[in-house]
């Protein structure tokens, strides 16, 4: 039984150090990562649940690491946060959304959306984002309202005052907000009525269950019903099914996103999927 233990804290001990070295690996080399061309951005079609049609699109991080293959932004992000290279990540998929959005304004109409994913930390250290930005934009011939900021419930909290002073920025410059991840945060209802949000996107640990009885159906038909009155739209995460998609349909809810109807796309991809799913 004694050797048994030995063995066990050894393949422990031996797991814990490749964890630990693979994010000492991936802390070392994000700073390299853009220039060589690591990271890529792709785009998941949002569907508009009544018509089934596509006016947006969200914007989603890709780092395909020369030696562990494709690495998820769940396990980079927070280490690019750790490192502080989240700032030049953030730039970087602001630059990348902006060589393609005129051209997807421009075919798909002026109403046309992207979202853009901004880290907690990013959204309250960066000062001149909102400007900076909408400056872009206009520069670009593009409305404010083609891009959409989408933050996590949990970066509002505890911080009214500059969460409101920033949104009223981003406001201001006519872009737009969602809060992503809605509902798994520690929430406080009232800041919905505070902050000018545009867009609640209901997390998918609400949509996963979903059937008629259950208590999630309960709580997204509560969510929709929430933001109608304060003004916003919603977008379900994580539809995988024809069933949710009937059931959030019939509670009313506007949008929805998930592998039912497309993963993350690359540029070209996502273009022949527009293509396919409404013929211009
Ligand atoms: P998120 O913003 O909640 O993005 C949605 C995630 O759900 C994406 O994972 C997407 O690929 C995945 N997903 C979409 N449809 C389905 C579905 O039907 N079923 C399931 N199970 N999953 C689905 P991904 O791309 O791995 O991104 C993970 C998270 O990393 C994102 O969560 C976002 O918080 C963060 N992230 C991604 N790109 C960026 C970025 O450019 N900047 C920042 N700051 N964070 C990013
Ligand atoms: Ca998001
Ligand atoms: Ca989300
Ligand atoms: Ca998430």
């Amino acid at each position: 039984a004694k050797d048994r233990g030995g063995n066990c804290l050894q393949v422990y001990d031996r797991v814990l150090g490749a964890c630990r070295t693979r994010h000492n690996q991936l802390l070392a080399d994000l700073p390299i990562a853009l220039e060589r061309d690591q990271f890529d951005l792709h785009f998941q079609p949002i569907i508009d649940l009544r018509d089934n049609s596509v006016s947006k699109a969200e914007a989603l991080m890709r780092w395909h690491h020369p030696e562990f293959g494709p690495v998820g932004p769940d396990e980079f992000i927070p280490i690019a946060e750790e490192n502080g290279y989240i700032c030049e990540l953030g730039e970087w998929v602001f630059d990348s959304v902006m060589r393609i959005l005129p051209e997807w304004v421009a075919l798909f109409g002026p109403n046309f959306q992207v979202g853009i994913n901004k880290s907690p930390l990013q959204f309250l250290s960066d000062e001149t984002m909102p400007t900076r930005w909408a400056q872009r934009l206009q520069q670009a011939g593009l409305d404010g309202r083609n891009l959409v900021v989408e933050i996590t419930e949990n970066s509002l909290m505890g911080r009214a005052d500059i969460v409101t002073q920033k949104m009223a920025l981003i406001a201001e410059a006519g872009m737009q907000v969602a809060i992503d991840d809605f509902g798994t945060g520690y929430s406080s209802l009232s800041y919905l009525n505070r902050f000018p949000v545009d867009y609640l996107k209901i997390d998918r640990a609400f949509v996963r269950d979903l059937t008629r009885d259950s208590r999630d159906f309960v709580l997204c038909e509560a969510m929709v019903a929430m933001a109608h009155k304060l003004n916003m739209r919603v977008v379900a995460e994580g539809v995988e099914t024809a069933e949710q998609r009937s059931l959030l349909a019939g509670i009313g809810c506007d949008y929805g996103q998930g592998y039912l109807y497309s993963p993350p796309l690359g540029r070209r991809e996502f273009l022949a999927f527009m293509y396919t799913s409404c013929p211009l």
